[in-house]
């Protein structure tokens, strides 16, 4: 599979941080620039009650802007509606011209208690409404420590993804981000973050085919910053990242950006 056939896909985790005015201007920040970044699908990550203002500010409509960025949320029910009091329905999210939805994020997993088998029916409600999926594993620091990183992450992919057609995993993105590096300013080696990346690779391999695992974009999460994502965007595995901290400046994100152009 050559370099260039996956396009890459960098995405903004913005967590609960921001207000509406703060939010709005970011996302203007970004679309105004985003032209200097080249060819790079750019996703914005608000908290949900911004989306709609995010949206108006990229002039998004039926989830296409003028600049091409795109928006999704960090969450959704896996429910299309009903008494379920706090949550959101992926429709909605669809409505508010969403393309994405983060899964199984860390934070969801360990302050939330979402398991693998909770992410697998929203991921399969995602793409019932037609949102792509950026379905989230990754180690602890225990585990890697422990030799464990193979084994968790085979079960994380394998229990996420359960009983998913290869057509429908074509249309997901991974994000690998290892516990550890999340918001913690210590970033995986483009070595050790390769390694897992071709490892989860192999593992979409078994579930669908080697052809459809080498079309699905893998992100690289875990305190990417504009200066260290250069030597992760060369490993030939990495096809994006997503970005927490760095996403809240729209310099940074965009530094981000422009180095998995190339
Ligand atoms: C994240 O939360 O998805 C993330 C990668 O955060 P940070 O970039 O801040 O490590």
């Amino acid at each position: 599979m050559s370099l260039t056939s996956r396009r890459k896909i960098v995405a903004g985790n913005w967590k609960m941080n921001l207000d509406q005015a703060k939010a709005a201007e970011l996302a203007q920040a970004v679309a105004s620039r985003c032209a200097e970044v080249g060819n790079v699908e750019l996703v914005l990550c608000p908290p949900a009650p911004y989306l709609g203002t995010v949206g108006m500010a990229l002039g998004l409509s039926q989830g296409v802007s003028p600049s091409g960025v795109a928006i999704g949320a960090q969450n959704m029910h896996d429910k299309a509606s009903g008494a379920f009091t706090g949550e959101v329905a992926p429709p909605m999210l669809v409505d508010l011209g969403c393309r994405f939805v983060i899964l199984g994020h860390s934070e969801r997993r360990t302050l939330f208690a979402e398991t693998d088998a909770i992410v697998c029916v929203k991921t399969k409600a995602a793409l019932a409404a037609g949102l792509t999926p950026i379905v989230c594993v990754g180690e602890t620091l225990e585990e890697r420590e422990g030799n464990r990183t193979q084994v968790v992450i085979t079960e994380q992919i394998n229990g996420s993804l359960a009983g998913l057609s290869a057509a429908d995993l074509e249309k997901l993105v991974i994000a690998y981000e290892p516990v550890w590096a999340i918001g913690t300013g210590k970033v995986a080696t483009p070595q050790q973050a390769q390694e897992v990346h071709a490892m989860i690779r192999g593992l979409l391999g078994k579930l669908a085919s080697p052809a459809v695992a080498a079309k699905i974009q893998i992100q690289y999460g875990g305190s990417v910053k504009p200066d260290n994502a250069a030597e992760l965007a060369a490993q030939p595995d990495i096809d994006g990242a997503l970005v927490g901290g760095a996403s809240l400046k729209a310099e940074d994100f965009l530094g981000i950006a422009r180095a998995f152009a190339g």
